[in-house]
């Protein structure tokens, strides 16, 4: 089923194999002898676990031709799973407090992503997250140091350890975001309250809520969502892997749908969480029961919920309807 995807952390697609390939390259050490040895550590029991995994594996990243690998790599993989559009998220600031500079950073990603639509069949987009468990002044720095590449940016997120981290933290660089013409997305109510989420929509004036399956709680905010269409980026397998639902038969994403939300379905970090966007469809439709109709309404949301032209989101749209399984 032809698909965008909306929710997917470039870092998080760093595969064991390329990890230690450019380690290799890049004389880093990783803390571990091979590579199932670092596919084992890969059990989380928290958002936190897998942070500090992350951020660790992260040391072998260093120039503009590893950021360029490891977004054609993704490229390559997405494409099998039946993606035609990804609108990808980068963390600057985990780069440059290791002294990896925002333009090498920048430049090996659009790098791969300008090649994709001839490579890969796939048209992209490029979104800046900052760290929600930085300061709002680092969050600022950034933004001033990629001024000089916004031609290269259509948005700006919020990701990382939410709990104690409210979007209303950051709310002077967004409406800096704003002001430059970006779209702007974050990351709410996943393991943070409905409370985040609401203040992700009135304070930072989101286009899009990055998860929001926890907005269940709040009854006004569902109605909200569904009043202004906005639309849910939910990432299914990680939920289960970070443990906001013990397992992918308990997750809320059919109430979601039966409540008239704009929901997608997406792969976060699909190196850590089991599986890529595809993975997370098949996964959905054995554990749900999800029926071909079901999948075909989630693909035609994630081309309604992305920041394609009318025109390019159109023929996308045509081809989900066209598309018959076998
Ligand atoms: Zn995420």
């Amino acid at each position: 089923m032809p698909k965008a995807e909306l929710h997917l952390h470039i870092e998080g697609t760093l595969e064991p194999e390329l990890a230690f390939a450019l380690a290799a390259r890049n004389g880093v050490t990783l803390p571990y002898a091979t590579e199932d040895e670092l596919r084992a550590a890969y059990s989380f029991s928290d958002l936190q676990s897998f942070l500090d995994l992350y951020y660790a594996l992260m040391a072998v990243l260093r120039t503009e031709d590893d950021f360029a690998e490891l977004a054609d790599a993704y490229l390559a993989r997405a494409r099998q799973q039946g993606v035609r559009h990804a609108e990808i998220f980068f963390d600057p600031q985990a780069h440059t407090a290791r002294g990896v500079p925002i333009g090498t950073v920048i430049g090996g990603l659009s790098r791969a992503l300008e090649a994709a639509p001839e490579r890969h069949g796939i048209t992209t987009r490029l979104i800046m997250c900052f760290l929600r468990d930085e300061s709002a002044e680092s969050a600022l720095e950034t933004f001033e140091a990629a001024r000089p590449h916004l031609d290269r940016i259509t948005a700006v997120g919020l990701d990382s350890a939410e709990v104690g981290h409210p979007p209303s933290k950051f709310r002077e660089v967004y409406r800096l975001a704003r002001e430059a013409g970006l779209k702007c997305v974050a990351h709410a109510g996943e393991e943070g309250p409905p409370a985040y989420v609401w203040e992700a929509l009135d304070i930072l004036g989101v286009d899009r809520i990055d998860h929001g399956v926890r907005c269940l709680e709040d009854e006004a905010l569902v109605a909200r969502l569904v009043a202004d269409q906005v639309p849910l980026t939910v990432c299914p397998l990680s939920n289960v892997r970070l443990r906001v639902v013990d397992q992918l038969a308990d997750h809320p994403l059919p109430a979601m749908l039966d409540a008239g939300l704009l929901v997608t379905v997406n792969s976060d970090d699909p190196a850590y969480f089991g599986g890529y966007v595809q993975d997370n469809f098949t996964a959905l439709r054995d554990a749900l029961h999800l029926d071909e109709e079901t999948q075909r309404t989630l693909a035609r949301n994630s081309f309604h919920a992305s920041f394609l032209d009318e025109e390019v989101r159109a023929a996308y749209l045509k081809e989900v309807d066209a598309y018959r399984a076998g």
